[in-house]
């Protein structure tokens, strides 16, 4: 499995905001939206033993897997083990890639990407939170998608005037949406990993 990297910090940004977390990211992604920060190049190969042994000496029960896009590597007996050691699966994607049956995530945060790249359709069968990176897009495309929590988070696009806009837009969205809540990007603003 090609993993980018695994590491220990507090879940940043949507529901489990604040939570303790192991991060599994696994490199490399379908997309290639502007405003992505991830380095796709930067991986090694792990054994999905070796990344149980990396898990193993951090205490929270939360596990995000994350990337890239995840769910282009992630394996129904990795979930499996990692369930064995008592943890509680998240997934970050970008919605493009199906699941398989077998594969018994806890929790998919779906992001979807259709707003900003060419053929990223919604084809993940089922959301638990719904986390839409706001531009200020039209927000209609999402209001048939199900999901039990709505997170609307602010683009970052690294302009700190813009950045403002999106924020008072993100407000003022989810004030007069009120079954939407907002999602900051916490981690950058206390400078967590
Ligand atoms: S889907 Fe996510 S990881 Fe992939 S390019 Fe877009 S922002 Fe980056």
């Amino acid at each position: 499995m090609r993993v980018n990297e695994i590491f220990y910090s507090l879940q940043g940004e949507g529901h489990f905001t604040g939570t303790p977390a192991i991060f599994i990211r696994l490199a490399g992604c379908n997309l290639r939206c502007g405003f992505c920060d991830t380095d796709h190049r930067a991986f090694c190969e792990l054994s999905e033993e070796d990344i149980m042994q990396a898990v193993a000496p951090y205490p929270a029960r939360h596990v995000v897997v994350t990337g890239g896009e995840p769910m282009l590597q992630l394996t129904p007996s990795l979930v499996e083990r990692l369930h064995r050691a008592g943890k509680f699966v998240q997934v970050e994607t970008n919605g493009t890639v199906p699941a398989a049956d077998a594969l018994a995530v806890d929790w998919y945060t779906c992001s979807p990407k259709f707003d900003f790249c060419p053929d990223a359709p919604l084809r993940l069968q089922s959301v638990d939170e719904l986390k839409v990176v706001y531009c200020g897009q039209p927000m209609e495309p999402y209001d048939g998608i199900a999901a039990k929590v709505y997170s609307l988070q602010p683009c970052d696009c690294s302009d700190a005037a813009r950045n403002a806009e999106l924020l008072a837009a993100a407000i003022a969205y989810v004030e007069a949406h009120p079954r939407w809540t907002l999602s900051l990007q916490t981690h950058k603003l206390l400078h967590l990993r």
